[in-house]
């Protein structure tokens, strides 16, 4: 029986991945890598990160899935992935903390009006701005799961009024919440800066849409670190053009690396990032995978499994 790895990786990457993960994996299964040759027969659990689609649909003695990224729409989108094998995803609390780290950042960048000041200066203009303190600038928070809610928790620890959506209703009160179609409106109508932080699904896709951007107050910002799916980007354009918007940080695209020819590369009123707002680190995703494997075969409870009939 073997422990399978399989992704978009490049040589050195399978080798990083390898080298962290035999420091925690349990000794008796050899983990073998997809680019060299294994038997498929052997396989009991299949350690991935965007596999090739139909990779995983060939291996007959499959019982664990757990997957090296937090997002998985990529993997289900995948219509051979085995229905009736348990899948789970990361959640990491380095990735996390890295999370909580970016929104806090871009948060501050757009409160603190930096586009505005970075284009006085390129233009030599001496202008104060008003200074509006984090009290009075309400932030939205689309998604409160292990991702959406710390990051809710950081920014209102920080004095920000927070609010967020999420699927469900909440038990707990730390943080302003809504559910469901009419939660949605009042999130976005209180919501001066919006992040998104939803996993992309058939519900989620291309929610940042027109119809939400109406419903933010005029001048709201932005901020999409999520998935590219989850915005029309014609009527991102149209939004920053009549000014309903100010500005949008991107961290994640339709098409990524984001074409060289894109128009969000230059547009005056949009930061882009690389997908880079929380990376896996290799160090501790694969401890917690490692962890993941054992709880699965000692029955215990794992975390990050993923529900196929919500998509997340
Ligand atoms: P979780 O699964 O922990 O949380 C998802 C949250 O979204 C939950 O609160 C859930 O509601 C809510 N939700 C799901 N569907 C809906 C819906 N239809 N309507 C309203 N709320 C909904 O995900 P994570 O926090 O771990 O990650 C979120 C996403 O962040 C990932 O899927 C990935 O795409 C992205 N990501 C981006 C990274 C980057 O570097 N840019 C890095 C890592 C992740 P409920 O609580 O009711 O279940």
């Amino acid at each position: 029986m073997s422990i399978l790895l399989i992704g978009d990786f490049t040589e050195t990457e399978y080798a990083t991945w390898s080298s962290r993960l035999l420091l925690h994996l349990p000794g008796n299964e050899p983990l073998v890598q997809a680019t060299r040759e294994y038997d498929k027969r052997a396989v009991r659990v299949a350690l991935v990160a965007n596999p090739p689609a139909g990779s995983l649909s060939s291996l007959p003695n499959l019982r664990f899935i757990q997957s090296l990224w937090a997002g998985v729409d990529q993997l289900l989108s995948d219509a051979s992935l085995p229905t009736d094998i348990p899948l789970a995803r990361l959640v990491d609390p380095a990735m996390t903390q890295a999370m909580v780290e970016c929104a806090i950042a871009q948060v501050f960048y757009l409160h603190r009006q930096l586009p505005t000041y970075l284009k006085q200066q390129s233009e030599r203009m001496w202008r104060q701005l008003a200074q509006p303190l984090a009290s009075d600038r309400s932030v939205g928070v689309l998604g409160l799961g292990a991702l959406g809610l710390p990051v809710a928790r950081a920014l209102a620890a920080l004095g920000f009024p927070v609010v967020g959506w999420s699927l469900n209703p909440r038990k707990d009160t730390s943080i302003e919440s809504y559910h469901g179609t009419d939660g949605l409106a009042k999130v976005a109508n209180k919501s001066r800066i919006l992040i998104n932080l939803l996993p992309l699904t058939s519900q989620t896709a291309r929610i940042l849409n027109e119809a939400l951007f109406q419903q933010l107050p005029t001048g709201a910002a932005l901020m999409n670190l999520a998935r590219g799916g989850h915005l029309v980007e014609r009527d991102l354009l149209a939004a920053l053009d009549d000014q309903r918007l100010t500005h949008a940080v991107l961290d994640v695209f339709n098409a990524e690396p984001l074409p060289a020819d894109h128009a969000f590369w230059t547009h005056p009123q949009i930061t882009v990032f690389p997908h880079v707002a929380a990376t896996t680190d290799p160090a501790s995703a694969a401890r917690i995978a490692s962890e993941n494997i054992a709880a699965f075969f000692a029955g215990r409870n794992v975390s990050g499994l993923v529900c196929r009939s919500r998509g997340y």
